[in-house]
């Protein structure tokens, strides 16, 4: 079904029009706001979801009914195929970051140089110094509450915004079981506030950041915008789908991004601008390139080395959780962990291995229960007496991402066979390791097991229960599909985000990167756009 106004378009004017309003887009905005006298639109496909000062009620919701706390959250015929994680489902003004759970670690300079340092995957055109002063910008904008770990395996340029979340007892005891083994942990840095500040709250420890903060701890990109609208510095545009981005054949420059409302309306809309940002995800950016062919650029725009949509990037993990002799008292902030990067800085190494270490404190296997082990069912002291001698000790769950590297072929393409209500092809995404990373995971997710194993024995404790992350068809913290590089034919935009055939378009944050670590990667895809507007505001 095809809903074409046949009405003129709306014609939007402006000096730098941002596909997308996600994290990625929300911060650079407030970057290039402070930074420039530029006119700035923001063009966003979905609706506003649910507001701040919904979110305690939505939140009880939540608990009580089960119920999703973000309303109209996605456009029902816009959807990417072929995975199940991760694919940009949530199409409202903030993005997937409306969900997130606000883990902001940083990467490890070893991500920047794997090429150099261990002869695999893909040096980045700039270094883990060079991110430094973004990474920052980032976190301070975020409201990042953090503790430094050692400087040897955490440097950073500047000390974190913000004090840490506080290492709770639970936490406490789970750090020296690690300490034991020589593994040093610290605070997980979140986007959380320790303290009150811009209308949000401190953390409460009510532990539902993920799905939903009602406090406003948790940082989301709406925050964002609502100021940036409020003092006048942006024009939002929301159930605004832009369809194509126009380049002029002959020089190259876009000249105006076009589309059609997601409303009933169908009405179409064009916006000129000198500047076009890519701010629209992983999976969008790319689409938006592909899908905007010409005669002059049949195979997309930004696609002279055919690598548009190639080379997505993330990685997986190995989860466990283990019995500890220890006395835990489960629910004093389940959502908060403690955080290693000792084995993301492995140093030299025979087989390829690096990957983050996160401890949570866990209630696995100390729920209470309506069977005992033998099937039958329990009843009121019997229960209760179950229970309670199951909940003594404790449970800690350990996870590792290890880094996925990709393949060429790791690739996203228009699906002709899957159409939204405009007629346009949607994204189908298949991951694929690099061979040097098929040929090691084996050996990789085994010995995250033999680590798991020995971390349970050392404590004089067991596993529980392993398990690894093979059932997401897609890979977690999924980027790339416009990789940064130095070199046309190799790459899609340059070092600072900008595409190498079109001067005034640059895809901003996940995107552009070549790779995607072994930690979360938010914090990153916002530190590499903020790079990218500062390069914009430059000129
Ligand atoms: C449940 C959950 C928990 C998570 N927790 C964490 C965490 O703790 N830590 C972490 O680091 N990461 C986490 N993530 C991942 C994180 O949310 C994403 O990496 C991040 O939000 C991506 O931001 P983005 O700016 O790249 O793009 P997106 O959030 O994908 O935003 C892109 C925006 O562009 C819009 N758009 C796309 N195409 C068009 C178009 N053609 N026209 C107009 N608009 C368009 C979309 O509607 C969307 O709003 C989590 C994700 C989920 C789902
Ligand atoms: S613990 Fe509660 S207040 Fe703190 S960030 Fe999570 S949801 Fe928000």
């Amino acid at each position: 079904m095809i809903i074409q106004s046949s009405d003129a378009p709306t014609v939007h004017e402006t000096d730098i029009c941002i596909v997308g309003s996600g994290i990625t887009a929300a911060l650079m905005a407030a970057h290039l706001a402070e930074n420039t006298k530029q006119r700035i639109t923001v063009v966003e496909a979905g609706k506003p979801t649910t507001p701040f000062a919904q979110r305690t009620q939505a939140r009880e919701r939540y608990l009580a009914y089960g119920e999703s706390p973000w309303k109209q959250d996605h456009l029902d015929d816009q959807n990417a195929y072929g995975t199940t994680w991760g694919f940009s489902p949530s199409m409202n003004v903030g993005g997937l970051a409306m969900h997130w759970g606000g883990v902001s670690p940083r990467y490890s300079p070893e991500d920047f140089r794997t090429k150099s340092m261990f002869g695999v995957g893909t040096d980045w055109p700039f270094t883990y110094d060079d991110l430094d002063p973004f990474y920052q910008e980032a976190e301070e904008r975020m409201g990042v509450a953090g503790e430094q770990g050692p400087v040897a395996l955490d440097p950073r340029g500047k000390p974190y915004p913000l004090p840490a979340l506080p290492v709770n007892y639970n936490l406490a005891q789970l750090q020296q079981w690690a300490t034991k083994q020589e593994i040093a942990t610290w605070s997980t840095p979140s986007a959380k506030l320790s303290v009150a500040r811009d209308g949000r709250a401190q953390c409460q420890r009510c532990d539902t950041c993920y799905p939903v903060c009602p406090t406003g701890a948790k940082y989301s990109p709406d925050f964002t915008w609502d100021a940036l609208e409020a003092a006048k510095r942006i024009t939002l545009l929301t159930e605004h789908l832009v369809r194509r981005l126009d380049a002029d054949p002959k020089t190259g420059r876009i000249t105006r991004a076009t589309g059609n409302r997601t409303d009933a309306s169908g009405a179409a809309f064009e916006v000129r601008a000198k500047t076009f940002v890519l701010a629209a995800g992983f999976v969008w950016s790319p689409h938006l390139l592909l899908l905007s062919r010409s005669d002059a650029f049949p195979n997309g725009l930004a696609n002279r080395s055919g690598l548009v949509g190639k080379y997505l990037a993330g990685h997986r993990n190995i989860n466990a959780y283990l019995r500890l002799p220890l006395e835990l008292y489960p629910g004093m902030n389940v959502q908060h962990s403690l955080v290693s990067k000792q084995f993301m800085r492995p140093g030299k190494q025979s087989r390829y291995l690096r990957h983050d270490l996160r401890i949570w404190e866990s209630s696995v296997g100390r729920e209470p229960r309506l069977r005992g082990d033998d099937g039958a069912m329990l009843f009121g002291d019997a229960l209760l007496k179950d229970w309670q001698g199951r909940a003594k000790g404790a449970t800690a769950r350990v996870r590792a991402y290890y880094d996925v590297l990709p393949d060429i072929d790791s690739k996203l393409v228009l699906n002709d066979a899957r159409k939204n209500r405009f007629g346009d092809p949607m994204p189908q995404v298949s991951f694929k390791d690099a061979p040097e990373s098929a040929a090691l995971k084996e050996w990789q997710e085994e010995e995250l097991r033999n680590l798991f194993r020995r971390m349970a024995k050392a404590g004089g404790g067991e596993i529980l229960r392993m398990e690894n992350s093979n059932n997401d068809l897609g890979q977690e913290h999924p980027a790339g599909g416009c990789r940064m590089g130095t070199d046309p034919m190799h790459s899609v935009v340059n070092g600072e985000g900008r595409a190498h055939d079109h001067e005034n378009l640059w895809v901003a944050g996940a995107p552009s990167q070549p790779s995607a670590s072994c930690c979360n990667g938010t914090l990153t895809f916002v530190a590499v756009g903020l790079r990218t507007a500062a390069a914009i505001a430059r000129g």
